[in-house]
C-alpha cells in the first residue's frame, strides 16, 4: 500500500500560529529548523549552553537565545534536537520539569520514545517531524523556497490537535513544500536504524572494502582498485538519487548492464538477505539499542576499536593519496 503524500493544502497552518517554539540542541537539524521557522513567523528561541558552540551559532543567526530549562518555560512546542543517546538527560532534568501543561513534544527521530528512554507526561503532545535529509539542505531548500520532504507521526495526543501541530511544524520547515507523509515512531525508528546499519552507511562501505580487497589480493594494484570500487560509487549513486535503478541502466553500458543483472545477485544473495533480517530484528526487539546505550555507558570501547580498523583500513591509506590530487574536491562550489 503506498503512502499519501501531503503537500500546503493540506496542512492546518493555524494550528501553531502565534505559539512560541523552542528548539533544544543548535546542531544539524537545530540550526536549520530554527532558521526555517523564524523565517516562516514563528517565535522562536534556541534552547542552549551558554559557553556551547549552538549559542554563538544561534546568536550569529539572530536566533534568541535561552539556557535550556528557560527556553522551554512558556514554550508551546518544544523540538528535541540533541543527540539521541543525551535526550534522557535533558529530558529528565531540563524538559519534563519546566514544560508548561498541553505543550508539544517534538522529535527529529523516534529513538528516545521508541525504546522506552522518555517517558512523557500524559498531559503533553508528543510528535514526530523527520525532514529527510541533513539539516544544511533542509536549510538550503527552504531559502531557495523550496524544501526537503520529511516524516511526520503522532506518538501520544493529549490535545486533539497533536496530527495537526506536527503537521504545521513540518510545514514551518519546508516539509510541506518537499512533501509530508505520515508514519509512526516505530516505523521511523526501526526503518531508519535499519537503512543507516544494512544499506547505507553499513552495507555500503563494507562491499566497497570488500571488493578493493578481492581486487588486492589478487594482485592488481591498490590506486587502481580504489578507483574501480570506491571513487566511481558517486557517479552511481547520482544516477540512483536522480532516477532509480533504471536512470542507472539508461546511463551504464551494454556490458556493464548485463554484468550487473547476472552478477549482482551473485554477491548479494539470499544468505545476505538472511543476514539483513538477522540485523532487522535486533532493532525490532530493541537489542541493539539496548547494546548501544550500555555501549555508551562505558565509555564507547568496542565502538571506538571498530571505528579504528575502519580508519586504519588499506583502502583510507591509498584513498587519500589519490585524492589530494582531485582538486575539485577542496572547492565545494565547483563539486
Ligand atoms: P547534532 O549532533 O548535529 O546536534 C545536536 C546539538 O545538541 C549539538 O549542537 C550539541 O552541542 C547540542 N547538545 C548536546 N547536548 C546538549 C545538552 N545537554 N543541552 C543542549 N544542547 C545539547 O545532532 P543532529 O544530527 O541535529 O540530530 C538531532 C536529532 O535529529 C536527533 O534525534 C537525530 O536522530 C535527528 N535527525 C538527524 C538528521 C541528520 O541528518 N543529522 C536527520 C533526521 C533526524
Ligand atoms: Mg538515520
Amino acid at each position: 500500500m503506498s503512502a499519501t503524500v501531503y503537500t500546503t493544502n493540506d496542512v492546518n497552518a493555524e494550528a501553531l500560529r502565534g505559539k512560541r517554539i523552542a528548539i533544544i540542541g543548535y546542531g544539524s537539524q537545530g540550526r536549520a529548523h530554527a532558521q526555517n521557522l523564524r523565517d516562516d513567523g514563528f517565535d522562536v528561541v534556541a534552547g542552549v549552553r551558554k559557553g556551547g558552540k549552538g549559542w554563538s551559532h544561534a546568536t550569529e543567526d539572530k536566533i534568541a537565545t535561552a539556557e535550556v530549562v528557560d527556553a522551554v518555560k512558556g514554550a508551546d512546542l518544544i523540538a528535541i534536537l540533541t543527540p539521541d543517546m543525551v535526550q534522557d538527560q535533558v529530558w529528565k532534568n531540563e524538559i519534563e520539569p519546566n514544560a508548561k501543561e498541553g505543550a508539544t513534544i517534538l522529535f527529529a527521530h523516534g529513538f528516545s520514545i521508541v525504546y522506552g528512554r522518555v517517558t512523557p507526561r500524559k498531559d503533553l503532545d508528543v510528535v514526530l517531524v523527520a525532514p529527510k535529509g541533513p539539516g544544511d539542505l533542509v536549510r538550503r531548500e527552504y531559502a531557495r523556497g523550496r524544501g526537503v520532504p520529511a516524516l511526520f507521526a503522532v506518538y501520544q495526543d493529549a490535545t486533539g490537535k497533536a496530527r495537526d501541530r506536527a503537521m504545521a511544524y513540518a510545514k514551518g520547515i519546508g516539509g510541506a513544500t518537499g512533501g509530508l507523509i505520515e508514519t509512526t515512531f516505530r516505523e521511523e525508528t526501526e526503518t531508519d536504524l535499519f537503512g543507516e546499519q544494512a544499506v547505507l552507511c553499513g552495507g555500503a562501505k563494507e562491499l566497497v572494502k570488500a571488493g578493493y580487497q578481492t581486487l588486492v589480493d589478487a594482485g592488481y594494484q591498490p590506486e587502481v582498485a580504489y578507483f574501480e570500487c570506491l571513487h566511481e560509487l558517486k557517479l552511481i549513486v547520482d544516477l540512483f538519487y536522480e532516477g532509480g535503478i533504471s536512470k542507472m541502466h539508461d546511463f551504464i553500458s551494454e556490458t556493464a548492464k548485463y554484468g550487473a543483472v547476472v552478477s549482482g545477485p551473485r554477491v548479494v544473495t539470499e544468505e545476505t538477505k538472511a543476514r539483513m533480517r538477522d540485523v532487522l530484528k535486533d532493532i525490532q526487539s530493541g537489542s541493539f539499542a539496548r547494546e548501544w546505550i550500555l555501549e555508551n555507558q562505558a565509555g564507547k570501547p568496542r565502538y571506538n576499536a571498530l571505528l579504528n580498523e575502519d580508519r586504519d583500513d588499506p583502502i583510507e591509506k591509498t584513498g587519500a593519496a589519490l585524492r589530494s590530487r582531485m582538486a575539485w574536491l577542496k572547492s565545494p562550489t565547483n563539486s
